[in-house]
């Protein structure tokens, strides 16, 4: 048995993917919306039997290892690490040929954090504790966040060095800036986990008075800001249960909302959500909360998060802070958080009461700017109910009839505008010969396959993309090819849940038959020239073939 083999007869991908997607059974498979790409219903098949799992509307996923690289953007080796970790099995003779572990961004990381945070709590550390407490938070917090802070220049330096870290390699990673100083020296530090939980980027607050008030690290190989949610491998599972998700700006907020016992919050570091930031929230919640800041930059994120969310099949709620204070301010002065959701506003909501601040309404130009407003916003709607909700609520609110309100709502123009995250249309088919291949090895039509082939293997192999095939005959398949003929089977499966042995044999027939015909047509196109084509209209005609196939 391959150590991937080995592996993957461990780890049970339904238990995998339920990290990422809402699985729901359905016979002796499970579905899911593919956490891959966006869709309306579920093209992601998981199959425990066959420990698999294929997206058949982008073709994205496979067995654990496969998935997971796909999913987490990482290697072979690195899927390889995770799930054998999971598995209980020991990789020896394998981290050799892995990344070493001193050009492993995420080891520097992980060292970095458990340093950063053993910090916090000596002595040089009080300083940045006390000012954690003060602000609020328990021991416990801090240690789920894994807060630290940097008491020194330099330390943290040589105990990355003396683990063999390069000083090139800390400061590609971030870590260090070219006076081999700690970038986040005297700060209390925050880090940014992915969704498994690993440090990929630090946040550093200064702890006196100071600029820049906060400091990042810089996008590298593993930090990407508009792909991050902070606080989202903790928050994962609660959002999972209840299908809902508040977006909050900054990491104080994430961290005393989760304090105050709302665990289902996610930050996301100055900037509005993205396509990025969606597509993950997609995959575990139905409604978003998006609980940005009150001021001026935090409106206009909110703004720019709605219109990212349109359409999505998403819920979209806007809780408005009141008297202008951010989350960790209304948490501190004792705000009660669960009452916060009652107030939560819908989108046409939002826009009226903003508008109403922006715009003078009690003038006609003012009331038709902020008609105008709205009507921009709702033109993007592709929901025809969904437009008529909201367009009944503004002829109400705003005191115009219907009538006026459509009239004008038909005549506005938006600028053209590039559609985004569209469904993709791609979708897995498997070629002519991988099908064969599956026939043979599934059903074991191989008799019926000898006798009925008019060619040889060799002529079969000259043909591009019978690699699977060929190896099937031969009995000689790679450690890849039974993931991918148990795709393909789960696929036929999808397609055609029941179908007879005898079925299977006239596919497989009519299968051979369209093989026959690329062999006859790629013969017909090498002819020598004194060859008459007689000779090949009469092959086919034995072969049970169309003589079209010499047309092309
Ligand atoms: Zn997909």
């Amino acid at each position: 048995m391959s150590l991937r083999q080995d592996i993957e007869s461990r780890i049970a991908i339904l238990d995998v993917v339920n990290r990422y997607t809402q699985t729901k059974r359905a016979g002796a498979n499970y579905k899911a919306l593919c956490p891959f790409h966006q869709e309306k219903t579920p093209s992601f098949v998981i199959s425990p039997a066959k420990n698999i799992a294929k997206c058949f509307g982008c073709g994205k996923g496979g067995g654990p290892i496969n998935f997971l690289m796909e999913i987490e953007q990482i290697e072979y080796r690195e899927a390889v690490k995770i799930l054998a970790k999971e598995a209980g099995i020991e990789l020896k003779g394998f981290s050799n040929k892995a990344i070493p572990p001193e050009k492993d961004p995420y080891l520097a990381h992980k060292i970095a954090t458990d340093w950063y945070h053993s910090h916090l709590f000596s002595d040089e550390g009080k300083k940045a504790l006390e000012y954690l407490t003060n602000r609020g938070m328990t021991l416990e917090t801090i240690k789920a966040f894994k807060l630290g802070y940097s008491s020194a220049p330099r330390d943290l330096l040589y105990a990355l060095k003396a683990q063999g870290f390069d000083i090139s390699f800390l400061k590609e990673c971030g870590i260090f800036v070219n006076s081999n100083r700690d970038k986040f020296f005297g700060r209390v530090i925050f880090p940014i986990a992915n969704m498994m939980g690993n440090t990929v980027a630090f946040t550093g607050r200064i702890l006196s008075s100071g600029e820049p008030k906060y400091l990042n690290s810089p996008a590298s190989s593993i930090f990407d800001k508009s792909q991050i949610l902070y606080g989202l491998h903790l928050a994962k599972q609660s959002i999972m249960k209840c299908g809902e998700v508040y977006i909050v700006e900054g990491q104080m907020d994430t961290i005393s909302l989760h304090q105050a016992g709302l665990t289902n919050v996610v930050g996301i570091s100055g900037t509005a959500l993205t396509p990025h930031h969606i597509r993950i929230l997609k995959r575990f919640s139905k409604v978003v909360y998006l609980m940005l800041d009150s001021d001026n930059a935090g409106v206009q994120a909110t703004f720019a998060s709605i219109e990212n969310l349109l359409n999505q099949d998403i819920e979209i709620r806007i809780i408005h802070i009141p008297n202008g204070k951010d989350p960790d301010d209304y948490v501190q002065s004792g705000g009660n958080v669960e009452s916060l959701k009652e107030t939560a506003l819908n989108v046409v909501d939002f826009y009226l009461k903003m508008g109403e601040k922006k715009y003078d309404t009690s003038t006609i130009i003012g009331k038709k700017q902020l008609i105008e407003t709205c009507l921009r916003l709702i033109k993007q709607l592709k929901s025809e109910v969904e437009v008529d909700i909201y367009m009944q609520h503004i002829a109400s609110s705003l005191g115009i009839s219907i009538d006026v309100l459509y009239s004008t709502y038909r005549r506005l123009r938006l600028p053209a505008h590039s559609q985004k995250m569209e469904d993709e249309t791609s979708s897995f088919t498997p070629s002519i010969l991988d099908l064969l291949a599956v026939y043979l090895w599934k059903y074991n039509f191989f008799d019926l396959f000898f006798e009925k082939f008019a060619y040889t293997i060799e002529d079969l192999s000259s043909i591009e993309g019978a690699g699977l095939l060929v190896r099937v005959l031969s009995e000689k398949l790679l450690d890849d090819d039974t993931e991918t003929l148990n795709t393909i089977i789960l696929y036929l499966e999808e397609a055609n849940p029941s179908s007879s042995q005898d079925i299977q044999k006239k596919n497989m027939m009519d299968i051979l038959n369209r093989i026959h015909g690329l062999l006859l047509a790629k013969e017909y196109k090498n002819r020598s020239a004194n060859t008459p084509i007689d000779v090949f209209i009469k092959k086919a005609k034995k072969l049970g073939i169309s003589q079209s196939v010499l047309k092309s």
